[in-house]
């Protein structure tokens, strides 16, 4: 059995999609798609730098073959969660500029400053302890100031910002590279908290007027050029998701998703499928095994009892999912494919241009984000790169 992560161009992947040592799901990154995600945000907001965020581990896509083929492309500036996280992709990118988005822990700043890695200061106390770091070691080193604008999650308050705005006393200590806000609700374009938040933005970002800015992710990118101030901090559009949840998805898919089939096997009228038998045959019944399950990342809940609308992609047709899902295995109903077009070793696609990363995550009752963060670790990873 082989398992691990390479790069394939794409008429190896091919080839590699037959080897039957490859037991298991087989996940494939398109890095072009990628590239070519990041480029139209780029191409669709001229005036500001495009960033890319590659916070947990680049969205379970890998932060290492993602955030190379970046760099490659030209994207200089990265968002992580943990400073860990950082520290990780400043080993790979060494001179990238990565900006850590959950703050500062206490008394870590000295790591920071070893790594090279720019602390998101989230909090008025986080920003005093950036700033006495920074006048004990008598250097001035970058951050960004993150400003609550709505979404009560992480950041200061307006007011706090404002009283940090009086603080010279404070703001000459550290350089402030980049004065940022977050959106709750970029993904509906229509929701009324956008501009509440947009205008609370503009108002903090007048009183630290030398401050480059950020406030778009990935759906602001694009939704409304003009909010791109200096930096975009696109995230889920790199990597194939849908940044918006009342429009088409505007992006590229970049990951596909095979399960290989174990068997095919008959199943008679009124039998059973699976644990708790919630699956019942309504007729004799032809059902592949897929050697794949919830934990590889594949949602329980995507699979309902009756045989709901879920479904994977095999010889050219659609099969439904039947019956529970379990943590290795997972049954789909093949009934209808003509069974000299089915056989062992062969792949289906769970997820890819046939079924998309929005449609799974819609079954499941979550979003993109949670699949794509929950894929497993044990697939063969085939990343099909750039060509350039
Ligand atoms: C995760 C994150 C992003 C990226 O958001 P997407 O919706 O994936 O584009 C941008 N900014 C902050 C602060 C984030 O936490």
């Amino acid at each position: 059995m082989f398992m691990g992560e390479r790069e394939a161009p794409a008429t190896r992947v091919a080839a590699l999609m037959e080897d039957p040592s490859l037991a298991g799901g087989i996940l494939c990154m398109d890095l072009l798609a990628l590239v070519e995600n990041w480029r139209a945000i780029a191409r669709a907001n001229p005036a500001a730098e495009t960033a890319a965020v590659v916070k947990a581990d680049a969205y379970g896509l890998g932060m290492g073959p993602v955030a190379k083929a970046l760099a490659k492309a030209g994207c200089r500036t990265f968002f992580v969660a943990l400073p860990g996280e950082g520290a990780a992709l400043k080993s790979l990118l060494p001179t990238a500029r990565v900006f850590v988005l959950s703050g500062l822990p206490r008394g870590e700043a000295g790591f920071f400053q070893h790594h090279e890695l720019m602390p998101v200061l989230n909090s008025a106390e986080e920003v005093e302890e950036w700033a006495d770091f920074c006048r004990q070691n008598e250097l001035r080193l970058p951050a960004a100031v993150h400003v609550d604008t709505g979404m009560n999650r992480l950041g200061l308050r307006p007011e706090e910002a404002r009283r940090l705005a009086g603080r010279a006393d404070l703001l000459r200590r550290f350089r402030l590279e980049l004065l940022m806000s977050h959106l709750a609700c970029a993904d509906e374009p229509g929701h009324e908290m956008n501009m509440r938040q947009r205008g609370m933005f503009e108002e903090i970002r007048a009183l630290f007027p030398d401050a480059p800015a950020s406030l778009a992710n990935s759906a602001a990118s694009l939704a409304w050029p003009e909010w791109e101030y200096d930096l975009l901090r696109p995230g889920i559009a790199l990597y194939g998701g849908n940044p918006f949840a009342d429009r088409p998805n505007p992006m590229r898919a970049v990951v596909t998703l095979y399960g290989t089939i174990l068997q095919v096997r008959e199943v008679k009228r009124g039998e059973t499928v699976g644990y708790g038998a919630t699956w019942r045959a309504p007729r004799d019944s032809r059902i592949a095994i897929l050697g794949l399950g919830y934990a590889d990342g594949l949602f329980r809940s995507i699979s309902g009892s009756a045989g709901g609308p879920a479904h994977v992609y095999i010889a050219g047709q659609f099969a439904p999912y039947v019956g529970r899902i379990s943590m290795d295995l997972t049954a789909v109903d093949v009934s209808h494919i003509p069974p000299e077009s089915l056989a062992r070793g062969q792949r289906a696609e769970v997820m890819g241009p046939h079924v998309s990363v929005d449609e799974l995550a819609r079954w499941a009752g979550t979003i993109a984000y949670e699949i794509l963060t929950s894929l497993g670790s044990r697939f063969t990873r085939l990343y099909t790169p750039t060509g350039e």
